[in-house]
């Protein structure tokens, strides 16, 4: 399906048909230019400059009605008085960007007249429509400008790719396979409050629904796909055609095409499993959840739907960019004085996008969930610039944390560490990170992310109408621990009785 973004411009009818052809002659060329940055990949579609209430309602109505629609830029390219936008900007449903823009980016000093001046009203005019999504309440992104300075062209980029992940969230299907690990809070939520939230759509299937999909997988296909494991990865000896654990991967790729039948006929987006409940499966699905996620479905592990949602917004957001987005957990720490780090990893569930090498399948032994050595993907994951970001449901809302970190190489190899992995230094110190993400409730499970930044996490927070709690650079304990306060009064005084 495409994807669209709304571009519109407001003025009214008192400047004469000349002017407001003029107007929308500039409208187009401001949107073309947007059309042609290369990080915007959504179709931005121009509309007819809009002059008065009943077609700027109309318009915005439509907008929230159809599911190409990920989100609307608006811009006041003459003074548009704003009454006219009060029921419009009410009806609308989608992200909103607020462009304070101009065609001109310089004072034509010399030649400047009243015509001129009547034309270029967005200083003025662009106050007015700030001042009525104010008055509303509307959350919306401004962006101030010109387009000519790549800068503001980014942030418009990055609130495009926020809008494609709140899309992502809202039109999302997940699926559990099973039920939640046994005595876990945090993978706990309110799920119809996640659907009323977000529009996600979660839901349980018996695993046993899932084996007797896998029971109907041809030899054939599973063979065809061991095949093309043995040409991507640097698949070990043993699992290989003609090694002594060949079955282990042909079932490893029976689990595959299982789980990407069910997920398709399901229409699903985002899945989870959990390995206290496997019933008839005889691996934990380990290389599968790795190369669906590498696809850009959402998961989460131990039945942590939310980790999952998140994670397939974020896949949707980053689509395209350099860098990888995976399920991941704070598995053990690194406490050296000054040099602390993280290691990240799970039992076998890291998206190989976080790296550019040709990962290993090998299999071990899984010290829990009673069932045959699992196969997996193993590998590092690149160093690069990261967040880490979490949602946990804490009673009366959903927070997101999240922490900006560096991923490094490990200090050392870990030959005796079958998983894929990621070592990362939490900005702005380990210490400050962790007392912080522990008083903010954050998850265990979180999303790594070296494709997206603060700015894309900020817009896709605002549009989705959830908090975000960032820890990052400039953070201290104190600090974060008094915002979260206030921020705790906001948002309950915020959602009303
Ligand atoms: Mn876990």
């Amino acid at each position: 399906m495409s994807r669209q973004i709304w571009f519109l411009t407001g003025s009214q009818g008192l400047y004469g048909e000349d002017v407001l052809e003029q107007v929308a002659r500039q409208s187009r060329e401001v949107a073309d230019l947007l059309a042609t940055h290369s990080d915007i990949t959504s179709e931005i579609v121009t509309k007819p400059v809009l002059t008065e209430a009943a077609a700027i309602r109309r318009t915005l109505l439509e907008a929230s009605a159809d599911d190409s629609v990920i989100g609307v830029i608006a811009w006041m390219h003459t003074f548009s008085p704003a009454k006219m936008w009060i029921t419009g900007l009410d009806a609308l449903r989608k992200p909103l960007l607020h462009l304070h823009t101009q065609v001109n980016r310089d004072l034509p000093w010399s030649s400047i007249d009243m015509d001129f001046m009547n034309l270029n009203q967005a200083a003025h005019g662009d106050r007015e429509f700030g001042y009525i999504q104010t008055r509303i309440g509307l959350t919306r992104k401004t962006v101030t400008g010109h387009l000519s300075n790549p800068a503001v062209v980014s942030r418009v980029a990055d609130w495009a790719r926020a809008a494609l992940g709140v899309h992502a969230v809202r039109t999302a299907r997940l699926v559990r396979f099973g039920d939640n690990m046994r005595d876990v809070a945090v993978t706990e939520g309110d799920k119809v409050e996640a659907e009323l939230r977000f529009g996600a759509s979660v839901n349980t299937h018996g695993v046993n629904d899932l084996v007797a999909v896998l029971e109907e997988v041809e030899d054939a296909a599973a063979k065809s796909l061991t095949a093309e494991y043995e040409d991507a990865y640097a698949v070990a000896p043993e699992l290989r055609s003609g090694g002594d654990r060949h079955a282990s991967l042909r079932y490893a790729a029976r689990i595959e095409l299982a789980l990407r039948r069910f997920l398709e006929d399901g229409r699903y987006t985002a899945f989870t499993t959990n390995f206290e409940d496997l019933g008839g499966l005889r691996q934990l699905p380990g290389l599968a959840v790795q190369r669906l996620m590498a696809d850009g479905y959402g998961f989460g592990g131990e039945g942590d739907w939310k980790t999952a949602l998140l994670l397939r917004a974020l896949k949707a957001a980053a689509t395209g960019l350099p860098g990888g987005t995976s399920f991941m957990e704070d598995y053990t720490y690194h406490l050296e004085p000054g040099r602390e780090l993280v290691l990240g990893a799970h039992m076998l569930e890291v998206c190989p996008s976080l790296t550019r090498g040709t990962p290993r399948v090998e299999i071990h032994p899984l010290a829990i969930g009673g069932r045959e050595d699992p196969v997996r993907m193993v590998f590092d994951a690149d160093p690069a610039e990261g967040l880490v970001v979490g949602m946990c449901d804490i009673g009366d809302r959903f927070r997101l944390v999240g922490n900006e970190v560096s991923v490094v190489e490990p200090l050392e190899e870990m030959p005796r560490l079958p998983v894929a992995r990621a070592v990362w230094r939490p900005h702005p110190d380990l210490p400050t990170s962790a007392d912080s993400w522990l008083t903010a409730g954050g998850p265990h499970h979180t999303v790594l992310t070296t494709a997206l930044t603060r700015e894309h996490l900020y817009d896709f927070a605002e549009a989705l109408g959830v908090e975000f709690a960032l820890i990052g650079g400039e953070t201290t304990s104190r600090r974060f621990a008094q915002e979260l306060r206030w921020t705790n009064a906001y948002h309950r005084l915020a959602q009303g009785l």
